[in-house]
């Protein structure tokens, strides 16, 4: 007898007897709990592998990243590397995105933004870098310095309404800010690395000394590496006397000069403290630019 004839049987047969369904029903139970504990199983015996071949950051769910390098970019700015749980596995950070990271902080979660910089197929680690504020300020910047290599943060992300496409625009202005620097260097570093992009980029970066140029070094060498491509401008409210670019803070000369005015080529991109965002947006208005000619981080 065929297997569905005998259970058109037995269900029929079943539905009269109580006794049955409830044998039946507790069948079902265990049948269906097994099925679960074998799936957990599997799951547990294929970690590894899901691992490997899903992205290391999700944005929905805070995961745990072991701090495995700490450098000093500036006296008061570090760059932090996490790991991946595997090598080879591709992280997720896409350019001009953003991600939270959490921390239990004299028993109180705290989060906080941070841009990732590295390329967005970037494997194995992310690295994020950060302005240590010194106390009673800096919460979360005094707490990530105090991490050892070896212990954990967690993070989600990516997370941002900025959305890049390659050479969407003939040219890039951007306008940073000390830390701001970091969604600028990341997309620098792609687009100018990419062999399909065209885009020409004009960055003014604005510190309060010298030694405050957050990658001086990276960048001055894209741009002899990239002559037509990126263009550097650095500001600085407090320069020293030999000092041959921008003295004080960003003005609308400074961004007429280096950056133009408004026109169809050309999007311009903010990034900075507060103070100086909103100022650089009643600059760029009066030299036209409004709407979607500016994207503030
Ligand atoms: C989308 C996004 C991306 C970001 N990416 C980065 C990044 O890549 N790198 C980075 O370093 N930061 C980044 N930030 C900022 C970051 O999220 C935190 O705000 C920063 O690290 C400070 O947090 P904290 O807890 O250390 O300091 P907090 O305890 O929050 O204190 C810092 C604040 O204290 C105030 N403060 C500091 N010094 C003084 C002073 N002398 N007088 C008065 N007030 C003062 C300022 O308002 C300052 O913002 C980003 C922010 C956003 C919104």
């Amino acid at each position: 007898m065929k297997l569905t004839e005998w259970f058109k049987l037995e269900s029929l047969h079943i539905s009269s007897s109580p006794l049955l369904l409830s044998v039946i029903g507790i069948f079902v139970l265990l049948v269906t709990s097994f099925v679960r504990i074998l799936r957990k199983l599997y799951k547990g015996k294929s970690f590894h592998r899901d691992d490997f071949n899903s992205l290391a950051l999700d944005p929905l769910d805070f995961r745990s990243f072991k701090l495995i390098e700490k450098a000093i970019v500036t006296p008061n700015v570090r760059l932090f590397r996490f790991a991946a749980s595997h090598p080879e596995q591709l992280v997720n950070v896409p350019l001009g995105k953003h991600i939270y990271a959490k921390a239990w902080i004299n028993g109180k979660e705290v989060r906080r933004p941070y841009n990732p910089i590295n390329k967005p197929n970037q494997v194995g680690y992310f690295d994020i870098l950060v302005k240590i504020y010194p106390a009673p300020y800096g919460l979360f910047s005094r707490y990530l310095d105090s991490l050892e290599i070896g212990d954990c943060v967690e993070f989600r992300g990516p997370k941002g309404k900025f959305e890049y496409k390659r050479n969407m625009k003939k040219r890039l202005g951007m306008i940073a800010g000390g830390t701001g620097i970091t969604p600028m260097f990341q997309l620098i570093d792609a687009i100018l690395n990419d062999p399909l992009e065209r885009t020409q980029i004009s960055l003014i970066y604005a510190n309060h000394t010298e030694q405050d140029i957050i990658f001086r070094n990276k960048l001055e060498s894209l741009a002899s590496q990239f002559p037509t491509r990126l263009k550097l401008y650095f500001v600085l409210n407090q320069p020293p006397s030999s000092w041959s670019q921008g003295v004080g803070f960003i003005n609308e000369k400074h961004i007429q000069h280096h950056l133009g005015y408004a026109s169809s080529s050309i999007m311009i991109l903010v990034c900075g403290p507060p103070a100086m965002t909103k100022a650089m947006m009643i600059l760029l208005n009066k030299l036209g630019y409004k709407g979607e000619d500016i994207f503030k981080f």
